[in-house]
């Protein structure tokens, strides 16, 4: 991907809307790149040019042995010619095989570190960060998912592209709340967002007006974040969620991220015909991955 490229808006068609009368458009974030959510791209992008500009020849960054972030930087890393270090939370995954998403990363060449769980709360400190450029060499740092300034201002045009849609409402999933942060700024006077949890962890907002000081100087007040639909945590599912999204495949033919895009899209269902969503109003679905 490119800085120039957008992604498609799209009607989706679906019996509840007709009868809640909502419109909801999709925003394909998720056709930017074929195994990587474009969203981290957006937020990678600019950390590149940051690493580049530093003149840097490697990028480290940190992530759950799940993460979609790890997989985008090992993506992002190999496009640019910058060596890629993941640091995983877990050393008991040290002596395991790779499960499927960090083979993936290793394939794009990514090396790995496995920190345990202490040592993972302390990342970021200046400790932890020296140890770690004394095992790996010289890098520049990007934080988890990817969400710092520069990541955040990556989101900005994601919220511009988003202004003219006519959309009342644009609803995100939210894992660090960058991507909400640089798209809320990116809207429309009269627009708001909502950025649904897909984790139970009490400062998500807090966090996400912080970068958004970071990033643009102040936090802008057309968001908030809904922490209703999360289904218990980060990586939790029920069998009604799955049923969710395995119904919404087969009918639309989009699979859903089950840790993220399927509680949102799943809340906004639930939701339909609340105060939320109010018949006659269009509401725009970010799907990031
Ligand atoms: C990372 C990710 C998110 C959350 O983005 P944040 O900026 O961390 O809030 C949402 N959806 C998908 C598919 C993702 O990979």
């Amino acid at each position: 991907m490119d800085s120039q490229q957008t992604s498609p808006l799209q009607e989706l068609t679906d019996h509840r809307l007709t009868e809640g009368g909502v419109r909801l458009l999709l925003k394909r974030d998720d056709l930017l790149h074929p195994t990587v959510p474009g969203n981290k791209w957006r937020k990678l992008l600019p950390n590149l040019a940051e690493a580049r500009a530093a003149g840097h020849t490697a990028l480290l960054t940190f992530g759950g042995a799940y993460s979609h972030h790890l997989r985008a930087t090992a993506a992002a890393g190999r496009a640019a010619g910058l060596r890629t270090v993941g640091v995983v939370r877990g050393d008991e995954l040290r002596t395991r095989p790779l499960n499927a998403s960090l083979a993936q990363a290793a394939d794009w060449g990514m090396e790995f570190d496995f920190i345990d769980r202490g040592t993972w709360r302390r990342r970021m400190s200046a400790e932890v960060l020296a140890e770690l450029r004394r095992r790996h060499g010289p890098a520049f740092v990007v934080p988890e998912g990817g969400s710092n300034a520069a990541g955040v201002r990556g989101c900005l045009p994601l919220g511009r592209e988003l202004a003219g849609s006519g959309a009342d409402t644009v609803c995100v999933s939210v894992g660090t709340g960058g991507t909400l942060a640089g798209l809320a700024a990116g809207l429309a006077p009269n627009q708001r967002a909502i950025g649904f949890a897909a984790l139970t962890h009490a400062p998500l907002a807090d966090e996400t007006a912080a970068l958004q000081r970071e990033a643009f100087g102040r936090s802008t007040g057309n968001w908030r974040i809904e922490d209703r639909h999360c289904f218990g945590g980060y990586g939790r599912t029920t069998p009604e969620l799955l049923a969710f999204a395995a119904e919404f495949e087969a009918e639309h033919g989009i699979a859903l991220d089950p840790c993220y895009e399927a509680k949102a899209l799943s809340g906004i269902f639930a939701e339909l015909g609340s105060g939320e969503f109010r018949r006659g109003s269009t509401v725009v679905m970010v799907l990031a991955g």
